[in-house]
């Protein structure tokens, strides 16, 4: 996709000194809670209001959604708000039903995403639209499909298009539902300085604590908006309600944020460091990630060892690391010094772990 500027321009239509704020509940479950939700949100900063009425779940007997009754709920949350209206869809009887109901906002959901024959569904079902549509990265970390997806969009002629960054899923444990491996939103936002980039902290998160600090995070980094579930009694919601924080606890919210001002074109140098520290931080974290990924392999090979009865220090394979890593740190340019410096508090740290499983 070329790097076009118009992309951004509905963006800029809603003239906004601060980050673009979707909001609304992961579901619309019933008219009263639509209503009581968006009357609470429509004198803030939010300028479109969002609700799923048709949700894919993980697994059958959950809640999957009110369906096509929630379109005239949605029309009554813009005509009694004026707030722009948003929903997912997720094959081409949604978005003829989403057209036809005049909702402002659609969005392709990560499990569509992952899938090149639902994303074209749905852009033939959108050719040449209006309308604002919002991809959302598939659930799995994988840039191409993402782009894929972007480009399928774009074929279609969807003018109006923006992306979503909500987390990707790991086999492995983290403090996130979805890790935000900052890096490929990025790599797209360095691909398409153009195309909006919007943050969706609650799928990101899982749960309510964590929201502040990744909606600061994606600002930093120069995101253009942030989507986030709100509720009226978020803990019986009837989806994601470890995530889902009232109208009033998201206002605070948005009112801490602290939002650098500067457009994308004329960055003021603040702004600049101010981004790279961000990433500066976001590598760092993942340094210290790695180094006790590190720690947990040497402490399973500390009790092999014990069980072998063989000594901690095997000087042979140690030697062997240490010249491999030489190399692949030149070639990556790292000194020599350096590397060995590094390596050496690696090993002893490990040395450290497996001695104490050893005399355990
Ligand atoms: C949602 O926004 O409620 C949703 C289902 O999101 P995702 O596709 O990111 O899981
Ligand atoms: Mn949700």
């Amino acid at each position: 996709m070329k790097n076009n500027k118009k992309l951004r321009s509905w963006l800029d239509k809603f003239n906004l000194d601060h980050p673009l704020v979707i909001a609304g509940p992961c579901s619309a479950e019933t008219e009263t809670q639509m209503m009581d939700i968006a009357e609470k949100l429509k004198d803030s900063d939010v300028s479109i209001f969002r609700a799923g009425i048709w949700k894919p779940r993980t697994r059958p007997g959950m809640f999957e959604g009110v369906g096509a009754i929630g379109l005239k709920w949605l029309k009554k949350v813009k005509e009694e708000t004026q707030m722009l209206t948003a929903t997912e869809v997720a094959n081409a009887n949604h978005v003829k039903l989403a057209l036809e109901n005049d909702v402002d906002v659609l969005w392709i959901g990560a499990r569509s995403t992952v899938s090149p024959f639902i994303v074209q569904e749905i852009a033939d079902a959108l050719k040449g639209t209006e309308k604002i549509v919002l991809l959302k990265n598939p659930v799995n970390p994988d840039l191409a499909l993402w782009y894929g997806g972007i480009e399928r969009l774009y074929s279609s002629d969807i003018k109006n298009l923006g992306v979503i960054h909500r987390g990707f899923s790991t086999y492995s444990k983290s403090k996130y539902r979805n890790n935000p491996e900052w890096q490929i939103p990025i790599e797209l936002q360095n691909k398409f300085p153009d195309l909006p980039l919007i943050c969706d902290p609650s799928h990101i998160c899982g749960r309510r604590d964590l929201l502040q600090d990744v909606s600061q995070t994606s600002l930093d980094l120069n995101f253009d908006g942030l989507m986030i579930e709100s509720h009226v009694d978020p803990d019986n919601a009837w989806s994601d309600a470890a995530q889902q924080i009232t109208p009033k606890v998201l206002i605070g919210l948005m009112k801490d944020l602290k939002i650098r001002k500067g457009t994308f074109k004329e960055e003021s140098y603040l702004n600049k460091l101010a981004k790279y520290r961000t990433k500066i931080d976001i590598a760092d974290n993942d340094i210290l990630e790695i180094l006790s990924k590190r720690m947990t392999i040497a402490d399973k090979i500390g009790k092999i060892k014990k069980e072998q009865n063989v000594a901690v220090l095997q000087s042979k394979r140690w030697n062997q690391i240490l010249g491999k890593m030489i190399l692949d740190g030149k070639e990556k340019g790292l000194s020599e010094e350096f590397v060995l410096k590094i390596f050496k508090a690696i090993h002893q740290e490990s040395i450290n772990h497996q001695k104490k499983i050893i005399n355990s």
